[in-house]
């Protein structure tokens, strides 16, 4: 049943008088709940850091677009987190890079003996010459990386800056976190490095990533990368025809894979998402290999296609071996890598962290599904840290290919959902007004 809109406001008045007592006394979570949207947005100052995202639409848009043009592969991602690094460190925080290149920005609680994350990665799946230039068409940019992780960045930078700017004091600290290693084979390593260092006093992590406000991840789906290597004598095309040829083992292998079946409940998935191998096309190879994506909902299923996948790269090799005429310069050789490795888990469904979601979501009018994804918050919820991951507002697609765009139309919306549920995780100290 929805309450009147004059109960409603009443108890909107009613908070509003909690809050603007004069007491600044920090008193993380009575009860152990968190402020609800309605008392955090009774306060003025939340007010001003809610308008000013309206007010400064192009400011963000800019700085998503100026971000978006700084080349950031997995692993090269210094001179993007260098230009977050100056934009955190103008909104007063204390800013430092740890050691494997995470940007993080500290802005003290009220106690300094609970945190929480807003993290946004900084890398994005495109080699270092790709074209990044940022096109735009009134409120519309296309680029790759615009939205993934473009909108996820400024968003965090544009949530800094208003929490800065409307002067709020979280009781929680809060770290501002733009991290390395999101995407493929960075593993989620910026992420893993982060939770590794404050784990004793995090409460929560709350990941930015891409664009919209019509889901919200709590559940870390769980996947596992490989990588066959085989290799063999190579040779010359015509005079070493016969001899074991590792591409021709690896096509055989890879056939055997691709007609294993998945279940659809709990879904399973696999992708053969890159092949290398050999010289020319007069040359038998020395070698092949090839990367392959496993994700299960189900930890069990994901093993056992890993081991499907061992069991028919070992019988391409055997196929192979078995076919050659000549196996007097050679055998092959093959081994499987595991090249990543992203743990599964789900949040709570009573988490104070997805309630004080769900209450920004109401606040605001917003409905959204809770999905599972691989995201940044695989790793605190592997770890039993409340985790959410949600999209930066506006509108996009396209992630991950040169024609990703980003809408930054309504974009307001989402980032009131950030910040309103971010406060929520880390509390407000009521200012003295009166
Ligand atoms: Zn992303």
């Amino acid at each position: 049943m929805k309450r009147s809109a004059d109960s409603a406001l009443k108890s909107v008045l009613l908070s509003g008088i909690l809050l603007t007592m004069p007491t600044r006394t920090p008193v993380p979570f009575p009860g152990n709940r968190p402020p609800s949207s309605s008392q955090l947005t009774a306060n003025p100052q939340v007010r001003v850091a809610l308008d000013w995202f309206d007010a400064h639409r192009s400011w963000i848009d800019d700085e998503q677009a100026r971000l978006t043009e700084i080349p950031a592969p997995t692993f090269q991602e210094a001179e993007r987190a260098a230009a977050i690094r100056v934009l955190l460190s103008a909104v007063g925080l204390e800013v430092f890079t740890d050691k494997i290149g995470n940007v993080i920005g500290l802005l003290r609680g009220s106690s300094d003996k609970e945190m929480v994350i807003l993290s946004a990665h900084l890398d994005t799946v495109f080699p270092a010459d790709t074209d990044v230039k940022v096109h735009r068409e009134k409120s519309r940019m296309t680029a790759p990386g615009i939205s993934d992780n473009g909108a996820g960045l400024a968003a965090l930078v544009a949530v800094a800056r208003a929490i800065h700017e409307a002067r709020i004091q979280p009781q929680r600290s809060i770290l501002f976190v733009a991290d390395v290693g999101e995407e493929g084979e960075g593993n989620l390593r910026g992420m893993r490095a982060v939770v590794d260092a404050y784990r004793d006093r995090l409460k929560a992590v709350i990941v930015l990533d891409g664009s919209s406000v019509d889901h919200v991840t709590t559940k870390a789906l769980a996947s596992r990368r490989m990588e066959v290597i085989i290799t063999g004598p190579g040779g010359h095309s015509w005079s070493d025809f016969g001899i074991p040829n590792p591409i021709n083992a690896l096509i055989r292998g890879s056939v055997r894979f691709i007609n294993t079946r998945v279940p659809a409940n709990p879904r399973t998935t696999y992708n053969l998402g890159q092949i290398a191998g050999g010289t020319s096309v007069n040359s038998v190879p020395h070698d092949a290999s090839l990367k392959v994506d496993l994700r299960s909902e189900n930890e069990d299923e994901l093993l056992r296609l890993e081991s499907a996948l061992r069991d028919c790269i070992t019988a391409g090799v055997r196929d192979e071996t078995e076919a050659a005429r000549d196996r007097s310069k050679g055998k092959l050789d093959w081994k499987l890598n595991l090249l990543g490795s992203r743990p599964g888990g789900e949040l709570p469904a009573n988490s104070t962290l997805l309630s004080g979601l769900r209450a920004a979501d109401e606040f605001l009018g917003n409905e959204s599904r809770q999905e599972r994804a691989s995201t940044d918050a695989n790793i605190p919820l592997s770890v039993g840290i409340d985790a959410i991951a949600i999209g930066a507002g506006g509108n996009g697609g396209g992630a991950h290919s040169l024609q990703e765009w980003y809408e930054s139309a309504g974009r307001e919306l989402g980032l009131r959902r950030v910040l309103l549920t971010l406060l929520g995780a880390s509390g407000v100290v009521a200012e003295k007004t009166r």
